[in-house]
């Protein structure tokens, strides 16, 4: 007989399925012991194995009986999820308007979340748990990284209002780039993790596989403190097994990208997240999330502190520190002296242009080479040139699938037979170089413009003495590549580093006194309210990679609108003049961080299919609530992609409250609508 009553019969299981929260599924004698809260289980889904998660255990079910089916196998090896885990993930669930399931299973590692083999002998998870989590790829960035150096007194006033904290408080840490902010806040979480055995921090960052340097001064500044890595570009079983540690407490400090966000953390502590405005903390595709924003919340659930630090912080994060909700800490001054480089705009019109660059840029860059210092010349197009021209009939690359031009691609170097290829850089499709023009036979096809390959011919044209690598993504997807490039520029190999905003993050070369815009003006008009806000953060970043040791350097921007007031702004280096200008702006015209935005994107072979779902959608809403605006469904911006035709809906409200009570009713309805489209919402989207 049974002390503890009857035991569960059913276990209610997440799947990552955008149907249904929960699926019901009969436990066997052996299986119900096993079967608790946040255990994982495999279950049958129509002929397929899934893993899942158990939400809750019960001794009855909804369901008829004879449709319920017998869970295949408790994976008891796993680590129970905390409760405190799903309650966070139910509210990024609701936030988001995505069922539990779609979030909480890709939160697992893709290697934990497939099904074991029937007769897989002994548990994954005991492999992984012996497995050692340190890098041997990982070396200190400096000889003396291992050191902490005392702050300066306004270090010191920034890690005094850190220290204030306790519970939950957001800061916002602003300072330029090389202010010291990241001596801050390892100096904040070193004193959190000493003040607890089992204490966890969570430093997140946007691009980790481009900055080994920034585990390396971890691993070295942290020596004892295990440390777990999780990002993406992470071998699979590797991730899997930092992850694990992360989960079981193993690992106390854990740094990651956006994905590391909707990890377990049984001892977090405090967080941190890195350049703050980066686009890339917010997910471009399933549940589009923002691990920013997540971060203040799940801070908020734990009642701990958070920081939010960048040279340009999000303007609704600066909105924010204005407001008084977030408390702002400001870094006034670059630590090693060296003054903020002098801007120079130069207006490409009526100018002798050679390979793209005016008389001054080519003068200023071989200034700095014969004084023996770095250059930097940056563009933000990868490939040999945006499209390909015929000169007879006006014809372009046009990509068959996309509302987009195929891009000219070269390849080869290296030994390697040269050879171009069209590619678009939208849905990947790829095509031959035609030998003549197709629509009119004409064989005398060119270039039309220029990208990063096209450009680093030119500078190898122009400083034939010059030693000159690139980095772009073309570069970066040979593994190790990139981290080649950069280390080479550290060593001092290179003399003109060419390359995307790639080239803009992070790294600290010492000799750099040059850096060159090469064009501006695409992200200065655009239809997109937030392209000057990427713009500053973006010239900013590519500025403050000059004179970090003390040289005196210069900044050239070439564009046709020099008199632009963002210029002004970047002269001074003054975030909170561009800020403030942007703000009484978007205040004026309506738009985020005063509105809150959702977007219903809808996607069909036909776009007046797309449209007419989209006005069928807006007919659900004929009464919306005083204060939310549905807008008129539109094309996106690039209608066509990968061969579909792409609408999409704007809503808006003064308040978060009523645009998600109203998303709460309306997507159901939209989910009944019939229609041969594809649909989502994106709620705070980026890009509209
Ligand atoms: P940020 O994160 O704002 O870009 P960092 O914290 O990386 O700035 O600091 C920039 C450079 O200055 C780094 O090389 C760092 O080691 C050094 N540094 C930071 N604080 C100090 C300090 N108090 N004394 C000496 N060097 C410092
Ligand atoms: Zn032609
Ligand atoms: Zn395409």
């Amino acid at each position: 007989m049974s002390a503890v009553g009857p035991s569960p019969v059913y276990a209610r299981v997440l799947l990552d399925l955008p149907v249904g929260e929960v699926f019901d599924y009969r436990l066997g004698v052996d299986q119900a012991l096993l079967a608790v809260p946040g255990a994982w289980v495999v279950v049958p889904w129509g002929n397929a194995q899934r893993v899942g998660l158990v939400a809750s255990v019960g001794s009855s079910t909804e369901l008829a009986e004879e449709r319920v089916r017998e869970l295949t196998q408790v994976l008891a090896d796993a680590p129970v999820l905390p409760a405190d885990w799903f309650d966070f993930l139910a509210f990024v669930a609701s936030y988001y308007h995505r069922t539990l399931g779609e979030v909480a299973l890709p939160a697992l590692p893709k290697r934990l979340r497939t099904p074991p083999a029937p007769r897989a002998r002994g548990s994954v998870f005991a492999r992984l748990r012996r497995r050692p989590i340190g890098h041997e790829a990982d070396r200190p960035a400096t000889a003396r990284a291992g050191a902490a150096d005392a702050l300066n007194p306004h270090q010191q006033a920034a890690l005094d209002g850190l220290r204030e904290a306790t519970g939950f408080r957001v800061s916002l840490l602003h300072g330029v780039t090389g202010s010291g902010k990241t001596e801050v806040y390892l100096h904040w979480l070193a004193e959190v993790l000493a003040g607890r055995p089992d204490a966890q921090a969570l430093l997140l960052v946007p691009e980790i596989g481009l900055t080994p340097q920034l585990t390396g001064l971890l691993r070295a500044r942290f020596a004892g403190v295990p440390l777990a890595v999780l990002h993406s570009e992470l071998p699979d079983a590797e991730r899997a097994a930092h992850w694990l540690a992360a989960v079981e407490g193993r690992a106390r400090l854990v740094v990651g990208t956006r994905l590391a966000v909707l990890t377990p953390l049984p001892g977090l502590a405090a967080i941190v997240v890195d350049e703050e405005h980066d686009a890339s903390f917010k997910q471009q595709e399933g549940v589009r999330y923002s691990a920013r924003d997540m971060a203040v919340a799940l801070a908020a659930r734990r009642d701990i502190p958070v920081v939010l630090g960048s040279a340009t912080p999000s303007l609704e994060s600066w909105r924010a520190a204005q407001t008084g909700r977030y408390r702002l800490l400001s870094l006034p001054d670059r630590v090693h002296a060296g003054a903020w480089p002098r801007l120079r705009r130069i207006d490409p019109r009526r100018q002798a242009m050679v390979h793209g660059l005016a008389p001054d840029t080519r003068q200023a860059i071989s200034d700095a080479l014969a004084r023996g210092e770095q250059a930097l010349v940056f563009m933000n197009r990868r490939g040999f040139a945006p499209v390909l021209h015929c000169e007879a009939c006006g014809w372009l690359s046009a990509c068959e699938h996309c509302a987009a031009f195929r891009v000219l691609h070269r390849d080869g170097g290296g030994g390697a037979p040269t050879r171009y290829r069209l590619q678009c850089h939208h849905c990947g499709g790829q095509s031959r170089v035609p030998r003549a023009c197709p629509a009119c036979g004409n064989v005398d096809l060119g270039p039309l413009g220029r990208g990063t390959q096209r450009l680093e011919d030119g500078l190898r044209e122009l400083y034939p003495q010059a030693r000159i690598a690139r980095l772009d993504r073309d570069v970066a997807r040979h593994r190790g590549a990139a981290g080649e490039v950069i280390a080479a520029a550290h060593r001092g190999e290179v003399d003109i580093l060419v390359g995307t905003q790639m080239l803009a993050k992070g790294h600290d070369f010492q000799r750099l006194s040059c850096v060159v815009v090469v064009d501006a003006d695409s992200g200065l008009f655009s239809a997109d309210f937030r392209a000057p806000e990427r713009l500053f953060a973006l010239l900013m970043q590519v500025a403050g990679r000059a004179g970090r040791a003390g040289l005196a350097s210069e900044v050239l921007i070439q564009t046709r609108f020099g008199q632009h007031p963002l210029f002004d702004a970047l002269a001074r280096h003054d975030f909170a003049a561009f800020a403030d200008a942007q703000l009484a702006e978007r205040h004026q015209a309506g738009l985020p961080p005063f509105m809150h935005q959702a977007l219903m994107r809808v996607e069909a072979r036909q776009l007046d299919t797309a449209l007419a779902f989209l006005g069928q959608a807006r007919e659900l809403a004929a009464h919306p609530p005083a204060g939310l605006t549905l807008f008129d469904p539109v094309p996106m911006p690039m209608a066509r992609l990968a061969g579909r035709e792409r609408a999409q809906l704007l809503l808006e409200a003064p308040a978060r409250a009523p645009l998600h009570a109203f998303l709460r009713e309306w997507l159901p309805a939209v989910a009944g609508l019939k229609g041969a489209v594809r649909w989502q919402i994106e709620i705070d989207p980026l890009e509209i």
